[in-house]
């Protein structure tokens, strides 16, 4: 099984990332986590096949997870694909996700290919095929805060994925430290957590109670990635590894 970092930036634009996208690949499937601006390109600069991606998931509907859906979706109808497409998202916003679609003249009858979407499960084991499974636990990252009336409900999620006999945990975008209390129980082989809304005292704390003996940081602003770069170079506990992640780290599992 294979990780492959397509973009790691936070929610500001930078020069030297790409907005957050991951590529999970088992046993021939490739499944990419977040589409976030730009994201066709970033797969490119990663020497990925578009063509190649079977399901994509959508962790929430911040620009930086999604505004690269409908560009990444025109450059596989561009490529020709005839293989359906599977979009995994938060509950009730698969309309929100075809209007997206629709706006950008993508109508499913103008595609070679079906797009199959299914929302998640929340707290609970959902199947993807016989090698993976995944878990969705919302977190707080997103709430109606300015108590609009919209007919979206305000989720987030961050995901838990058993891939062949290994766990791999994202946080995608999460609200706060006391969301990393989410994710107790969960023994994961590696954690992918997000830098944005923890601090580094915050990060160092929940590793050493977690447990957790391999964390990635991702999701890294431009402005704090010095300081998390000597964070990362300083920390020193016994068998606990921590990285940062950069765009087109590919990681054997
Ligand atoms: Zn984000
Ligand atoms: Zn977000």
């Amino acid at each position: 099984m294979k990780i492959k970092f397509i973009g790691t930036s936070s929610g500001k634009t930078s020069l030297r990332r790409f907005h957050s996208s991951i590529l999970i690949s088992s046993s021939g499937k490739n499944i990419l986590i977040d589409a976030g601006d730009s994201v066709a390109r970033a797969l490119l600069n990663c020497s990925v096949n578009i063509l190649s991606i079977d399901s994509i998931f959508i962790t929430h509907l911040h620009s930086d997870h999604i505004a690269g859906l409908p560009s990444l979706i025109t450059q596989m109808k561009l490529s020709g694909r005839e293989e359906e497409l599977r979009i995994f998202t938060v509950p009730n916003s698969t309309n929100h996700i075809k209007n997206i679609l629709n706006t950008c003249y993508l109508f499913e009858e103008g595609l070679n290919f079906s797009i199959i979407y299914s929302e998640f499960k929340l707290s609970d084991w959902n199947h993807l095929n016989d090698e993976i499974e995944f878990y969705p636990i919302q977190n707080s990252h997103i709430s109606n805060k300015l108590n609009v009336s919209y007919d979206q409900q305000f989720i987030s999620v961050s995901l838990v994925f058993s891939v062949e006999t290994k766990v791999i945990l994202y946080s995608s975008d999460i609200g706060g430290k006391n969301d990393l209390n989410l994710f107790t129980g969960f023994n994961s082989d590696i954690m992918i957590l997000e830098c944005t809304h923890v601090t580094t005292d915050e990060i160092s704390s929940y590793i050493k109670l977690s447990g957790c003996k391999n964390i990635i940081l991702t999701h890294i602003p431009d402005e704090t990635e010095e300081k998390l770069e000597k964070f990362v170079n300083k920390f020193d506990v016994k068998d606990v590894k921590l990285s940062l992640a950069k765009d087109g780290l590919s990681l054997n599992i």
